[in-house]
């Protein structure tokens, strides 16, 4: 086990039996005398292992054939460019929903190729964040594609509720929530994580993009960057991450022998709903998100008491609970309890704001 069980937002913990058996393998990975990272992208051996991953992947997640699954570079901001120069035609505009700040991030990038319609949907009532309903959102049907979040990191807002395009391309931004619970891929035009959360190391981005949305490149879209060029060649037209791409093939393995998705989120509620619970019954803490758009991904809580901020981060840390301390344009606590958080890890969180808050009330 760790020494630690470390909260922290991405790059996050990997699980445990995955970093053994890295570790195991490190020199000498499957007889071949040498690391994974040692070996050619084209080696028959590498190449076995990408196809064993992505059908693994396609596995986890049901992902339909008329799909492509690529293994990019360039993390999620990457595709922040990406998906505008691969998707948004001359002439057109792209709609982009607005419910935290890694969506307005993209939508930000996004304009430097096109014309982007942003669309706000969180609101506050009597000082609780809210998504608005779907169904209200102007959505335009001349759209390229409506992008969205549907786990916003640094806000711990999550939507769970696929919204209904009426036939524009849906893509999403799942960096920090995939694999942590079943969607329905034939929903989206294109999904999109960096795989530092529940995937594996950065260095790793996952692009799943229906085959009909390919080809439609901008004339300038660099190369690497071009879905239809990438997914024509196995995602090798350059080196690809290689160890990062060994590494989330444990991470699948390691998730199949779980049960699979639907195992892990049910793991995945309980651990949200220990801290959630415990947080909502205690004036010492606050969590102002409504409960039906809280992430289970990225709980963020608040000490009533500023002032007692850093006394709980280093008490925490001298707990062995590190890297609590939420993103700076939020302030407060973050736990990020991904796939790989076990629930030990989580009781202990909650033993310790209880004690804390015993201790300083
Ligand atoms: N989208 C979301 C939802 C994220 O959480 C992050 C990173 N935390 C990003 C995009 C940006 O990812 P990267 O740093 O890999 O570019």
């Amino acid at each position: 086990m760790s020494a630690v069980f470390n909260f922290c937002a991405g790059p996050a913990m990997l699980p445990t039996q995955v970093m053994q058996k890295a570790q195991q393998e490190f020199i000498n990975w499957n007889n071949t005398g040498c690391s994974v990272m040692e070996l050619s992208h084209r080696s028959k051996e590498f190449m076995a292992l990408a196809a064993q991953a992505e059908a693994d992947l396609r596995e986890l997640m049901h992902i339909p054939e008329n799909y492509k699954v690529l293994f990019c570079h360039g993390g999620g901001r990457g595709q922040f460019s990406a998906i505008p120069m691969n998707l948004l035609k001359e002439g057109q505009s792209a709609d982009y929903i607005i419910s935290g700040s890694w969506s307005k991030a993209a939508a930000k990038e996004a304009q430097n190729y096109g014309v982007i319609n942003t669309i706000n949907v969180v609101e506050e009532v009597e000082g609780v964040k809210q998504v608005t309903d779907s169904a209200t959102w102007p959505i335009s049907s001349d759209a390229a594609y409506v992008h969205y979040c549907p786990n916003e990191t640094v806000d711990g807002i999550e939507i769970f509720e696929i919204p209904e395009t009426n036939g524009v391309p849906l893509v999403a931004d799942l960096s920090s929530t995939i694999l942590s619970r079943d969607i329905d891929i034939s929903k989206f035009g294109l999904i999109y994580a960096g795989a530092q959360k529940n995937i594996g190391p950065s260095g790793l981005t996952i692009v799943i993009v229906d085959e009909a949305l390919l080809g439609q490149a901008k004339l300038n879209t660099p190369s690497i960057m071009n879905y239809k060029l990438i997914a024509d060649n196995d995602s090798m037209y350059n080196t690809p991450p290689t160890y990062a791409w060994y590494l989330a093939g444990l991470v699948f393995q390691w998730l199949k022998e779980q049960g699979g998705v639907n195992a892990i989120t049910e793991v995945n509620q309980q651990k949200a709903q220990m801290i959630y619970q415990y947080v909502d019954s205690s004036d010492f803490y606050q969590n102002k998100i409504k409960t039906a758009n809280r992430s289970l991904m990225n709980v963020p809580f608040w000490l009533t008491d500023e002032a007692l901020d850093s006394k709980f981060l280093a008490q925490a840390k001298e707990n062995g609970l590190v890297a609590l301390k939420g993103h700076r344009s939020v302030g407060g606590m973050r736990a990020s309890i991904y796939n790989a958080m076990p629930i030990e890890g989580v009781e202990a969180l909650v033993n310790f704001m209880k004690a804390f808050a015993k201790e300083n009330s």
